[in-house]
């Protein structure tokens, strides 16, 4: 088994979770191995792609073969830190917020939201999922031991938020509002903005059909 690298191309990187999920249902199905055509009509990642990204792995597909879906696991389970839970924590319990409480994340995957925040007195005390909803005043003194946050606030106090989070040593932030956050140069975030994903959706199914053969 090779070890896995820090160099992965951060492209090749982001199809990591992807990868990981549609072999683990294999794996589950009891299934040994896979082709790159399989994969690629199952994860919608061209097929000359999958096999540049694996080749990073030190996976190479056998012709007549394909790949062995035990290997690999092996392999994304190490590289994307599957033998350790990662605990993440949740501030903003609003619809979105509560729909993450509801999710269950650890069916694929080894993240899971083990505290959340709110700073609404109603939903402060109750239980969403497994877990109780705690006063956002308590963040700096209960968020000492995570290193991950989804931020699911209003924009206009997502930077204030954000502050509060940096000061208690979060190294990653997963950013729903549509607000641009600013953080330190060891924090990383992503921004997801649903609103904008939607209207660029509607944009490129209008500007960009798609002409089935
Ligand atoms: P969404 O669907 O975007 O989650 P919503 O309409 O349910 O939104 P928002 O007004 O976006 O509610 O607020 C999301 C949650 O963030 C609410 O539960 C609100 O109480 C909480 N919230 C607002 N301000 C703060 C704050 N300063 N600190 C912590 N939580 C806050």
């Amino acid at each position: 088994m090779m070890e896995p690298q820090n160099k992965i191309p951060q492209a090749t990187a982001k199809r990591l979770p992807l990868y990981y999920r549609f072999l683990n249902n294999l794996h589950f199905q009891g299934k040994m191995r896979v082709s790159s055509k399989e994969l690629s009509e199952a994860v919608k990642v061209d097929s000359a792609t999958i096999r540049r990204d694996f080749s990073y792995f030190g996976a190479l597909g056998r012709k007549g073969y394909g790949y062995n879906v035990d290997y690999l696991l092996e392999f994304f389970r190490k590289t994307l830190n599957q033998d350790k839970a990662t605990d993440v924590a949740l501030i903003g319990v609003g619809n979105l917020g509560t729909a993450f409480l509801h999710y269950n994340f650890t069916k694929n995957n080894n993240t899971r939201i083990v505290k959340a925040f709110d700073s609404n007195p109603d939903l402060v005390g109750k239980q969403i999922g497994e877990v109780t909803v705690k006063p956002i005043d308590e963040l700096a003194s209960d968020l000492t031991d995570i290193e991950a946050a989804i931020l699911t606030v209003p924009g206009s106090v997502a930077q204030t938020i954000t502050d509060s989070l940096v000061k208690v040593g979060i190294k990653g932030i997963l950013n729903f509002t549509p607000a641009r956050i600013t953080v330190p140069a060891d924090v990383r975030v992503h921004h997801i903005d649903l609103s904008v994903e939607l209207q660029s959706l509607v944009y490129f199914m209008e500007h960009y059909p798609i002409n089935k053969k």
